[in-house]
């Protein structure tokens, strides 16, 4: 039996479905990712497309950069994914859009060159320079 996991944005408009198992849980540094959340930092889990489906509304979406979408809730704003033409087939939801976000753990950090100064982790998890969209 496949496990399925649920995420939604804050107003409950738009939601999702994943199907275990999931490709990655990585915390991204990179100022893209920050800007769009508005926080120091996000964790994405990447999931095989197939494996995921919005359910509820339609996110909006958004070309941050060439061949990157990103998506958001267009009622509440929440963030909730980007995917990158890189890493084609594969979709990265944000950790904290799940309904239980202590589902999955990160295992890395990613465009740690980027990370803000002040931000001081406590972890043993391998920092990699550079975007590694998984
Ligand atoms: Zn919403």
């Amino acid at each position: 039996m496949v496990e399925t996991f649920r995420g939604r944005c804050f107003c409950k408009s738009v939601s999702f479905e994943i199907d275990a198992p999931i490709l990655s849980c990585v915390n991204c540094h990179c100022e893209s990712c920050r800007r769009q959340c508005s926080a120091p930092m996000t964790t994405y889990i990447g999931v095989l497309d197939g494996q995921w489906r919005w359910t509820g509304e339609a996110p909006k979406t958004f070309n941050s950069s060439p061949g990157v979408e990103r998506t958001f809730c267009g009622n509440c704003g929440t963030p909730l994914s980007f995917r990158s033409e890189r890493m084609s087939g594969v979709m990265h939801l944000y950790l904290a859009a799940m309904e239980e976000p202590e589902s999955f753990e990160p295992t890395i950090h990613v465009a740690h060159e980027e990370k803000l100064s002040w931000m001081h982790l406590g972890d043993d998890l391998p920092k990699k320079n550079g975007p590694e969209y998984l």
